[in-house]
């Protein structure tokens, strides 16, 4: 039966089977020292003449190189006390090697795999991204992201929430960027959009009576890449029928400081969070994702620069709420009226009747939380009355015949008996980035894209079949 590297703590003078990589080779002469690495981390192994019906093996250790993946079997002894290894969790033990066989060489490698790999053309770590995720930062990376999505999965089970699956083959989602479009090679001429997000999809769940939904989703957007944004990224998409803002807030901060308490016990945040009004955020601190950590500056991080929470106390966290949004608001370069998040968003009380006289003065039920000056996530109550939803349609430029073409499903759904509904959607790759205090949400995804969108290690996007094309209609311009 096969052993793990970090099990071999609790096995001392047992013999183990062990499978694994090469991670380092010491030579000493007669004694010849590994480690070897498997998903638990790495043990240390040493092959000696002095073990008995292990003569040779020394030899066979030197062919040995880098990666190369081994079985052996060995007896685990414990190191002599100045030997010991405090930089790794199996360093007061090593295995004594028996037997020795190589199941798989390695090539030299085009990267090395061993240290933190920060200093690594981050290029050449994505075209080689199955070997950059052999580090242990990486898979560390992927092993707490594992954790903290299965706690909310979890937490949510536990409260009645159903994850639902829904498409990715589906048609616009306006949530303010850029379409990734697929071609439909059965209609030609017409697309299918990615989704930007599950918003109207999960909407129409609470118009059928899921009442509490949510789905780790992949959200999928065509705008400029940066440190915390990518092509795609995850968020835990919420939606709650019969509910208000507390609701939606008290869920994700109990949900959040919870998972926190049991998986991050280091980390220091201040509960319950505060919540600060809009108007506040931008008076006090010029943002409205304000980095409150007590050592922090008080403005938000730039998240185009190399500006990281690691640069701060790597343990102190700041979650806030921003609430009272406005509506709308102008773009800054048209200057055309638009949501300041999405066109689904419920007006506050009191809010509404100014639709027709100064829509820019409408506070919305908009809801974000910040954390350490990132924006982590956005939600709201809905509108559910289609005229309202008509009339903001309109107010954002679109006749009738428009809205009704693009948003007639929605607005027909609510004329069946539609219940108030709200919801929100953290972002788990910021979320990650920041508990792990990496630079960038590409460390905590295991194949993001390159800053101008492509993947290096696929070489994607790349170019399609002449016979693919044709089967779709499509002609490709190139300027
Ligand atoms: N769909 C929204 C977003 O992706 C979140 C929400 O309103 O629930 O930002």
């Amino acid at each position: 039966m096969r052993t793990l590297s970090a099990e071999i703590n609790k096995k001392e003078g047992e013999e183990v089977e062990m499978l694994g990589w090469v991670q380092a080779r010491r030579d000493h002469g007669k004694l010849v020292f590994i480690d070897i690495r498997d998903r638990s981390g790495i043990a240390q192994v040493v092959f000696g003449p002095d073990v008995k019906n292990g003569a040779g093996l020394p030899a066979q250790a030197g062919d040995l190189r880098l990666e190369y993946l081994i079985k052996m079997n060995g007896l685990v002894k414990k190191r002599p006390a100045k030997m010991f290894n405090d930089k790794i969790p199996t360093g007061a033990y090593e295995v004594q090697a028996k037997t020795l066989e190589i199941l798989s060489r390695a090539e030299a490698m085009p990267i090395s795999v061993d240290g933190d790999g920060y200093d690594i053309n981050e290029e050449v770590r994505m075209k080689y991204r199955y070997l950059d995720l052999r580090r242990e930062r990486m898979r560390n990376n992927l092993v707490v992201r594992h954790r903290v999505v299965k706690y909310f999965r979890d937490f949510l089970s536990n409260r009645g929430f159903l994850e639902v699956e829904t498409p990715l083959l589906t048609k616009s989602t306006p949530e303010g960027a850029r379409d990734y479009i697929v071609p439909s090679r059965m209609e030609k001429g017409k697309f299918y959009a990615l989704p930007q997000s599950p918003q109207q999809y999960k909407q129409l769940l609470m118009v059928a009576g899921i009442e509490k939904y949510f789905q780790v989703a992949r959200a999928v957007r065509d705008e400029d890449t940066r440190g915390d944004r990518q092509p795609e990224h995850t968020q835990l998409d919420i939606e709650m029928s019969f509910t208000t803002p507390d609701e939606v807030m008290s869920v994700v901060e109990e949900m959040t400081v919870t998972m926190m308490k049991e998986l991050f016990p280091q980390k220091k945040m201040k509960t319950p969070w505060p919540r600060v009004p809009y108007n506040e955020a931008m008076e006090k601190y010029g943002t409205d994702k304000p980095d409150l950590r007590k050592d922090g500056s008080t403005h938000s991080i730039d998240s185009g620069q190399a500006g990281s929470p690691q640069a701060k106390d790597p343990d102190e966290i700041a979650f806030a709420w921003i609430v009272d949004f406005p509506n709308f608001e102008l773009d800054k370069q048209t200057k055309e009226i638009q949501p300041v998040h999405h066109m689904f968003v419920q007006p506050k009380e009191g809010s509404v009747e100014l639709i027709d006289t100064e829509p820019l003065k409408m506070v919305s039920t908009q809801y974000d939380l910040v954390c350490n000056g990132y924006e982590l996530a956005s939600g709201s109550i809905r509108i559910t009355d289609p005229k309202l939803q008509m009339k903001i349609f309109k107010l954002l430029g679109m006749n009738e015949e428009k809205a009704k073409k693009d948003f007639g499903h929605l607005l027909e759904a609510f004329s069946y008996g539609v219940p108030p509904h709200g919801g929100i959607a953290p972002g788990i790759d910021r979320l990650m980035m920041i508990l792990q205090n990496e630079p960038n949400i590409r460390e905590v995804i295991a194949f993001p894209k390159t800053g101008d969108g492509r993947d290096p290690m696929m070489d994607a996007p790349s170019e399609v079949d002449e016979k693919q094309l044709k089967e779709l209609g499509i002609k490709v311009v190139k300027d």
